[in-house]
């Protein structure tokens, strides 16, 4: 939404926000949706898995997301070529992040690392940092929106795992002390 709100703007910076993040989320969102959607199959059990249901094509059509408009290490290197022609192309990012600081330490810290990881280097480090980085600059952007517009217990759920590591590498190993309830009910509406 964040995002979306860009487009409507003329003010350069907003601008300068979706010709990075238009990209970056574009990676993100094709990728997490591999790994939601399997999730999701699990869920149905069986009835996920057989034809009758929509569920077998979602998971079979999913990774054609990270090939068309955009393959995943082109749309990566496309974000990190946007600050090879403008030093300041990740400035309007950052600043929306920085909106968020002092408000987690575990997010500043992160953020810190980012903004140190973000500054230009060797073309060669640059394809073998791509996806790092734009993982980074994703999750930092998510956890800041996160920290200002969503309830208490869904920001530090996401910042505790996605930005601390408090998770393992699969879905459903939150750590226990995370408040379901709350989290759930928003996600019902
Ligand atoms: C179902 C489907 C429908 C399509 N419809 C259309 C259409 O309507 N119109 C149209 O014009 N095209 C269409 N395409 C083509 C699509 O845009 C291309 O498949 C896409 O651009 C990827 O190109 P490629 O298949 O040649 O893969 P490649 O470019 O060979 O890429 C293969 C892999 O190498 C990686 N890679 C490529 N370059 C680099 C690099 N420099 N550094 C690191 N990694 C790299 C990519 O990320 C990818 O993972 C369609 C494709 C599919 C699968």
């Amino acid at each position: 939404m964040r995002l979306a709100r860009a487009y409507d703007s003329a003010d350069p910076a907003e601008a300068a926000f979706r010709r990075v993040m238009t990209a970056a989320g574009k990676f993100w969102v094709c990728k997490r949706a591999m790994t939601h959607i399997a999730e999701a199959l699990e869920c149905l059990g069986g009835a996920g898995y057989v034809e009758e249901s929509p569920m077998p094509r979602l998971y079979r059509e999913a990774p054609v997301n990270s090939v068309w408009e955009g393959s995943g290490n082109v749309v990566c290197l496309d974000v990190l070529r946007a600050r090879g022609k403008d030093e300041q192309a990740f400035g309007p990012v950052l600043a929306e992040i920085g909106l968020a600081r002092g408000q987690d330490r575990r997010l500043d810290a992160y953020v810190d690392t980012l903004e140190r990881e973000l500054r230009p280097s060797t073309p060669a480090d640059v394809e073998v940092s791509a996806r790092r980085l734009v993982e980074k600059l994703v999750l930092a952007l998510q956890a800041a929106l996160l920290v200002r517009v969503s309830p208490t217990a869904v920001a530090d759920a996401f910042i505790s795992s996605r930005i601390a590591g408090d998770w393992g590498h699969v879905l459903g190993t939150l750590p226990p002390n995370t408040e379901f309830p709350a989290i759930i009910d928003r996600a019902r509406g």
